[in-house]
C-alpha cells in the first residue's frame, strides 16, 4: 500500500465512520448503574458471602489482615456463581511480568464427571494458587530452566472482574507472580510489600501526634494518561509504527502543534465516540474515569480517573491501557502509547500524581489553610523532601526506557534531573523554618476577573509549573517523569518505599527527642523539620526546568543528571538502593539485579529492533522511491536535452546525493549493529551511543528526500497525514 492510498483509505474511513456499538442510551442506563456492574466488589460480596466470611475478606481488604485461606472456597463458590450469571465459561489469573504488559491464561470452569457430562468447578485452591507455564517471561536470572515453577497468588485486594467478549465473558482474578523460591517475578509484588511498610512507618508518625484510632495508611495514586490516536489504514501502512510504536523517519508536517490549536480543543467526533466507548468499558470495571482532553499535539488525548490506592490505580492503568488499544481498533485507528511517536511533536507521558492517607485522618498531603501551624503535614511533606533528595537517581531509574530516554531532557516533558516544586507558599513556610521557625502562610485569595457578571474566583496558593519532575500540587505530589507506555508499579514502589525510610527516619527521630512526652513534640518536630530543610532543601527549585541555567544550577547543588537510561539503570543495583529496598523487604539484591538484566535487555532489544527496521526500510521501502524519482527526473533531463531545452539538474542532483548518503548511512549502521559487546551493560552502551545516532544518520537522508521525492511515489504515510486526518 502506498501512502497515498493509505491516505486515500483513511480518509474514507473518517467519511463514512459510523460507531461500532450500539450507542448508550444513559437516559436508560444512568452511568452510575453501570459502574462496577462487572467488579466482584465488596458490594457483591457483602450480598453474596455468608457474613463472618465476608468479614474475614474485608478485614484483609481494608485493614491488611492475613488472609484467612479457610474462606478460600466460599468466596471461590460465590465467584464462580457470579461469574457464571454474567456469562463467564472461562477464568484467568492475571498478572504482571517484567514486560511491563499484563498476562493471563485462560482455564475453562467446566471439568469431566466421568460420565459424559461436565460440571463446573472452581475450588478454593484454584482461587488461591495458580502456576501457569510462564518460563518464557523474563525473570532476570531468577528462574534458571531446571527451576521454572512459577506460581500466580491471589490479590484478595484488588476485586475480581468480568471481561466481556462478544463470544463470551472470562472472570479475571488479579495476581501476584512469584518463582518456586518466593521471589517476586512481577511488577505487582513488590507494589504490595513496599506499601505495607508504608503503612508501619506512617503509623507511627500518626501516633506521635496523638491520633489513637489510625486506619491504614496507603500511597494513592492517580495516573493521567497521554496517547496519539492515527487512522489504522496509516498505522498498518508505517512497519516502524507496527513494530516499533514510534516513526523512525518522517519529515516534519508544514503545520505542527505552533498554534496550540488541538490543545483543550474540540474533540473531533469519531475519537469522542472512541473516548465514550473506552469509558463506558471502563466504568464497568469499576475504574473511576473522570477527565479526558485533546493534548498539546494534534492527534494526542489524555484520559485520566480519580485517584485508587496505589496497588488497585496499578492493576486498573493496565486496564486503560490494554482498553484503549482494543478500542481503538474497534473504532478504526490505533492508539499509540509510546513516548515519542513523532519527532519533533510533543511527546506522551504519564503523569503520577501521589500522596497517602487513610479512612481516619484523611489525605496526609493535605496542608489546610494554614500549612505553617500544621506540624503533621510538614512532616509528612518534610519527609517526602529528604526522600526524593536522597533518592533521586533511584526515581530517575524507575522511569528509565528507550521510548522515554527521547523524552526526559527535550523541552516538552521534564529534564533527566530529578527535583521537587513546591509552589510559593510552601516554599516560604520552609524558609521560615529555615530561618528560626515558621509564623504565617502566605494567603491565596480571590482573582479578580475583572468583569462584573463573572464571579470572584478562588486563587490557589501556589502557581503551577510544568517543567517539574515532581511538583506539588495542593494536596499531593506529580510524578511528571513517568513514561506514557509504562506499567506505574515501579513509580509506585520506589515513592512508597523512600516515603516508608524518611517516615521512619523521622519518626525514630522524634521518639528520640520526645523519648514519649507529648509535650516535647513541637520543639522536636521544628528541629527536625530545619534539619531536614538544611539538609535537603537543595532538591527544592521553583524556576523552568528546561532552561540551560538550571542545567548549570542544578550541577553547583549536587544533582545528579542520569540523562539515558544506560546511565540510570545501573541504580537499581547500587549499594544505596539495595540496602534502601533490603532494610523494606521489598526487593532482595537477587530481585533487584534480575530487574536491571531484563530492563537493559528490554532497552537492548527495542533498539535493535528499530535499527533493524531502519534498515528495512531504509533499503525496501524508501530507496526504491528515492530511486524511481531520480530515474524520472533524469529520463525527463534526457528528454530534454533531445529536444534542445536547457533542462535543470538541481533536483536531480540533490536526489542523487542523498541517495548515496542513505546508501551508505545504511551501510555504516549495519555495520554498528555487527559488532558484539559482551555484557548486557556494555550491549546497551553501544546501542545507547552509537546505533541510535548511526539510525538519525539514515533519517536524515530519507526525511531530506521525502521532502523533495514527488507525492505519488512517496510510500510511507507522511506526519502530515498521520496527524492530521482523523
Ligand atoms: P491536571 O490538571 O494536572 O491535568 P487532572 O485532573 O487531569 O489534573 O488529574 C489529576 C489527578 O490527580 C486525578 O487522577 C486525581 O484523581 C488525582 N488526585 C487528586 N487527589 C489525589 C490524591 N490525594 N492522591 C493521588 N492522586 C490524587
Ligand atoms: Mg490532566
Amino acid at each position: 500500500m502506498s501512502g497515498s492510498s493509505a491516505r486515500q483509505r483513511a480518509i474514507e474511513a473518517v467519511n463514512i465512520y459510523s460507531p461500532t456499538a450500539e450507542p448508550l442510551n444513559f437516559a436508560e442506563t444512568p452511568a452510575g448503574e453501570l459502574f462496577g456492574s462487572n467488579v466482584f466488589s465488596t458490594k457483591v460480596m457483602k450480598i453474596r458471602l455468608p457474613k463472618e466470611i465476608y468479614k474475614s475478606v474485608l478485614a484483609t481488604v481494608d485493614e491488611g489482615a492475613k488472609l484467612d485461606s479457610s474462606v478460600a472456597d466460599v468466596v471461590a463458590s460465590a465467584m464462580k456463581d457470579w461469574a457464571i450469571e454474567k456469562g463467564a465459561t472461562h477464568y484467568t489469573h492475571v498478572f504482571y511480568p517484567l514486560t511491563g504488559s499484563t498476562a493471563e491464561k485462560h482455564d475453562s470452569f467446566l471439568t469431566p464427571d466421568g460420565a459424559g457430562g461436565a460440571l463446573s468447578e472452581f475450588s478454593g485452591q484454584q482461587l488461591i494458587q495458580g502456576e501457569p507455564d510462564a518460563s518464557s517471561f523474563p525473570s532476570g536470572g531468577l528462574r534458571a530452566t531446571f527451576e521454572a515453577r512459577g506460581y500466580t497468588a491471589w490479590d484478595v485486594t484488588s476485586p475480581a472482574y468480568i471481561l466481556e467478549n462478544p463470544n463470551g465473558t472470562t472472570l479475571c482474578i488479579p495476581t501476584a507472580f512469584i518463582s518456586w523460591t518466593g521471589e517476586a517475578l512481577d511488577k505487582k509484588t513488590p507494589v504490595l510489600r513496599s506499601m505495607q511498610a508504608l503503612d508501619i512507618h506512617a503509623n507511627r508518625i500518626l501516633s506521635l501526634f496523638g491520633h489513637d484510632e489510625i486506619g491504614r495508611v496507603r500511597s494513592t495514586a492517580g495516573p493521567e494518561q497521554e496517547y496519539f490516536l492515527v487512522d489504522r489504514n496509516f498505522y498498518y501502512a508505517r512497519p516502524d509504527l507496527l513494530n516499533a510504536g514510534r516513526t523512525l523517519f518522517g519529515a516534519p508536517s508544514p503545520k505542527g502543534q505552533e498554534f496550540d490549536d488541538h490543545y483543550f480543543g474540540a474533540i473531533p467526533e469519531r475519537v469522542l465516540a472512541f473516548m465514550l466507548e473506552c469509558e463506558r468499558e471502563l466504568f464497568k470495571l469499576g475504574i473511576p474515569i473522570k477527565t479526558r482532553h485533546n493534548e498539546v499535539a494534534p492527534g494526542q488525548y489524555e484520559i485520566a480517573p480519580v485517584f485508587e490506592n496505589s496497588n488497585i490505580a496499578t492493576d486498573h492503568q493496565q486496564l486503560i491501557m490494554t482498553t484503549l488499544s482494543r478500542i481503538a481498533n474497534k473504532s478504526g485507528m490505533s492508539c499509540l502509547t509510546h513516548e515519542k511517536p513523532f519527532a519533533g511533536i510533543n511527546g506522551s507521558g504519564k503523569h503520577v500524581n501521589f500522596s497517602l492517607g487513610n479512612s481516619t485522618q484523611g489525605n496526609l498531603l493535605d496542608p489546610g489553610e494554614t500549612p505553617h501551624a500544621n506540624a503533621q503535614f510538614l512532616v509528612f511533606c518534610a519527609a517526602l523532601i529528604r526522600g526524593v533528595d536522597l533518592h533521586a537517581p533511584l526515581l530517575r531509574a524507575v522511569v528509565a526506557s528507550a521510548g522515554n530516554d527521547h523524552r526526559l531532557g527535550a523541552n516538552e516533558a521534564p529534564p533527566a534531573i530529578i527535583s521537587i516544586f513546591l509552589g510559593d507558599q510552601l516554599t516560604d513556610v520552609f524558609e521560615q523554618i529555615k530561618s528560626g521557625g515558621a509564623r504565617s502562610s502566605k494567603k491565596s485569595g480571590t482573582l479578580t476577573v475583572g468583569v462584573d457578571v463573572l464571579p470572584p474566583l478562588p486563587k490557589d496558593a501556589g502557581d503551577r509549573n510544568r517543567t517539574s519532575p515532581f511538583a506539588f500540587t495542593g494536596n499531593r505530589f506529580e510524578f511528571r517523569a513517568v513514561a506514557s507506555n509504562q506499567s506505574i508499579a515501579g513509580p509506585l514502589v520506589a515513592m512508597n518505599t523512600i516515603v516508608a525510610e524518611s517516615l521512619d527516619y523521622c519518626a525514630t527521630e522524634l521518639e528520640k527527642a520526645t523519648k514519649g512526652d507529648p509535650k516535647k513534640l513541637n520543639a522536636a518536630v521544628q528541629k527536625l523539620l530545619k534539619d531536614i530543610i538544611n539538609k535537603h532543601g537543595r532538591v527544592i527549585f521553583n524556576g523552568d526546568g528546561y532552561s540551560e541555567e538550571w542545567h548549570a544550577e542544578a550541577a553547583t547543588r549536587g544533582l545528579p543528571n542520569l540523562t539515558t537510561t544506560v546511565d540510570a539503570l545501573p541504580v537499581l543495583t547500587s549499594k544505596e538502593v539495595v540496602s534502601l529496598f533490603g532494610k523494606y523487604k521489598v526487593l532482595s539484591k537477587r530481585e533487584l539485579g534480575s530487574r536491571l538484566e531484563v530492563y537493559l535487555e528490554q532497552y537492548c532489544m527495542t533498539v535493535t529492533v528499530e535499527a533493524n527496521l531502519v534498515v528495512e526500510m531504509g533499503k525496501t521501502i524508501i530507496y526504491p522511491s528515492a530511486m524511481r524519482y531520480q530515474s524520472e527526473l533524469a529520463a525527463a533531463a534526457a528528454n530534454l536535452k533531445d529536444a534542445g531545452v536547457d533542462a535543470d539538474l538541481s533536483v536531480l542532483k540533490e536526489i542523487t546525493d542523498l541517495t548515496k548518503g542513505l546508501l551508505s548511512s545504511l551501510a555504516a549502521l549495519e555495520k554498528t549493529m555487527a559488532s558484539e559487546h559482551g555484557s548486557m551493560l556494555s550491549e546497551a552502551k553501544h546501542a545507547c551511543k552509537k546505533i541510535l545516532p548511526a539510525m538519525l544518520k539514515v533519517r536524515e537522508h530519507a526525511d531530506a528526500l521525502e521532502g523533495l521525492v514527488a507525492d505519488d511515489l512517496w510510500l510511507l504515510p507522511t506526519y502530515q497525514e498521520m496527524l492530521f486526518i482523523k
